[in-house]
C-alpha cells in the first residue's frame, strides 16, 4: 500500500524539512502538511496543507479520513525554553496531542505513528558522559517531564493495544533553512546567522557547555530510517537514544573562525544555562545503530562548511545586507 502521510506541526524547524523529504520519497500529494499556523512557502506550495490543531482529535480524524492517511508524524510541541515560561500550556499541548494520535492508532484509523522525544528526558542524576539508553531519568524541566511521560504512553499503547509507534530522542538539531522554535540548543543555529550577518555573536550559554547535537540532514535521515525499518527490528518502544556530535560554544566558534577569521563570540548565560547543565554531554546510541543501522554523516567540520556555503548561496533570502 502507498503511504498517505499526515504531518502535525509541519511549519516548525524539523516539520518543514521533514515535509520536503517525505514529499520527495512518497510524492507531493501523499504527504499532507498541517500546523496551527501557516509556515514556510515551500511547504505550502509543494503539496496539500491544512490548518489543524494537534490536540483536537476529531479534527485530526476528519483529515485522516479525507486523505486516507495511514501514517502520522506528530511534530507539534512546545520546546524546552518556551515551556519553562508556560509550563501548564506546554504539558497540555505535548501530552494531549500525543494521546489524541495514539488513540486514533488504537482505534485503527491509522497504522503507524512517529513521535519525537528528546535528550531532555535526562536530568542531573543521569550519567553525563555517553548517557546510556536505560538509566536514571529525573528531568528538571516541564518539557523533559512531558517527554518522559510521553515515552511511557508510547510504550503502553504498544504493549496493550499493539500500536506501531516509533520514537527517537533527538539531541539539539541544527539547521539553516528554518529557525528553531524556542529550545536550549538554539544558539548553535543563531551563531551561524549572526557570524555571517554581523561578524559577532553573544551566546546565552557559557563557553564550555558541551551538549549532544545533530545536523538537520542526519535528523531527517534517522526519522525516515526508523519509520522504514522492519517492525521486528524495533525493540524499544519508549524512545531510542540518538546521537551524532557533541561540542561546546567555544568549539563551534573556532570552527566558524576557519571560514570567517574575524568572527567574535562573547558569553552572557541566561536561564537556559540551568537547563543545559541538566542535560548530557554525550549520548550512547548503540541500540539505534544495532537495531535499525543508524549512522550519522555530519561532524562539526562538515556541518559548518555546509551551513556557511548554503547561507552564503542564499543570502538574499536570509540577510538584509551581508
Ligand atoms: P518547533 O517549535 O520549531 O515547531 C513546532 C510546530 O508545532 C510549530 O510550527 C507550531 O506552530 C506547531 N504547533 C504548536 N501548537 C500546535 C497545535 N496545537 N497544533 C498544531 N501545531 C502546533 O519544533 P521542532 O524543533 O520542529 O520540534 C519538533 C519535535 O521535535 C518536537 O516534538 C520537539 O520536542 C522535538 N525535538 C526537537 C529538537 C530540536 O532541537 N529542534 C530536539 C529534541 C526534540
Amino acid at each position: 500500500m502507498k503511504n498517505n502521510i499526515l504531518i502535525l506541526g509541519a511549519s516548525g524547524q524539523i516539520g518543514t524539512e521533514l515535509t520536503q523529504k517525505l514529499r520527495v520519497l512518497y510524492g507531493d500529494n501523499h504527504v499532507i502538511a498541517s500546523d496551527i499556523k501557516k509556515g514556510n512557502s515551500t511547504v505550502l506550495n509543494t503539496g496539500p496543507f491544512e490548518i489543524l490543531d494537534a490536540t483536537d482529535k476529531e479534527s485530526i480524524l476528519r483529515i485522516v479520513k479525507k486523505y486516507k492517511i495511514n501514517q502520522v508524524y506528530l511534530m507539534a510541541a512546545m520546546l524546552s525554553a518556551t515551556a519553562e515560561k508556560l509550563p501548564q500550556k506546554a504539558w497540555n499541548l505535548n501530552i494531549s496531542s500525543l494521546l489524541a494520535v495514539l488513540d486514533l492508532a488504537k482505534e485503527k484509523h491509522i497504522q503507524q505513528v512517529f513521535w519525537p522525544s528528546s535528550m531532555a528526558v535526562f536530568g542531573t542524576t543521569s550519567p553525563k558522559i555517553n548517557t546510556p539508553q536505560q538509566t536514571i531519568m529525573e528531568p528538571s524541566t516541564v518539557y523533559g517531564i512531558s517527554k518522559v511521560a510521553g515515552e511511557h504512553w508510547c510504550n503502553y499503547y504498544h504493549e496493550n493495544y499493539g500500536v506501531d509507534v516509533r520514537s527517537i530522542r533527538y539531541p539539539g538539531i541544527i539547521s539553516w533553512k528554518t529557525k528553531p522554535g524556542g529550545g536550549t540548543t538554539d544558539y548553535a543555529v543563531d551563531v551561524y546567522f549572526d557570524a555571517l550577518e554581523k561578524g559577532n555573536y553573544e551566546c546565552f550559554l557559557s563557553e564550555n557547555t558541551q551538549l549532544p547535537m545533530m545536523y538537520m540532514d542526519d535528523a531527517i535521515k534517522a526519522t525516515v530510517q526508523i519509520m522504514q525499518a522492519e517492525e521486528s527490528n524495533i525493540n524499544i518502544r519508549t524512545s531510542y537514544n540518538l546521537s551524532a556530535i557533541s561540542f561546546t560554544p567555544q568549539e563551534i566558534a573556532l570552527e566558524i573562525k576557519k571560514h570567517i577569521p574575524n568572527f567574535k563570540i562573547s558569553y552572557n548565560p541566561d536561564f537556559r544555562q540551568k537547563i543545559a547543565d541538566s542535560w548530557p554531554n554525550s549520548i550512547d546510541d548503540s541500540f539505534a545503530r544495532k537495531d535499525w543501522d543508524w549512522k550519522h554523516d555530519f561532524d562539526l567540520s562538515s556541518m559548518t562548511k555546509d551551513i556557511i556555503r548554503n547561507l552564503k548561496a542564499n543570502k538574499n533570502m536570509f540577510f538584509k545586507a551581508v
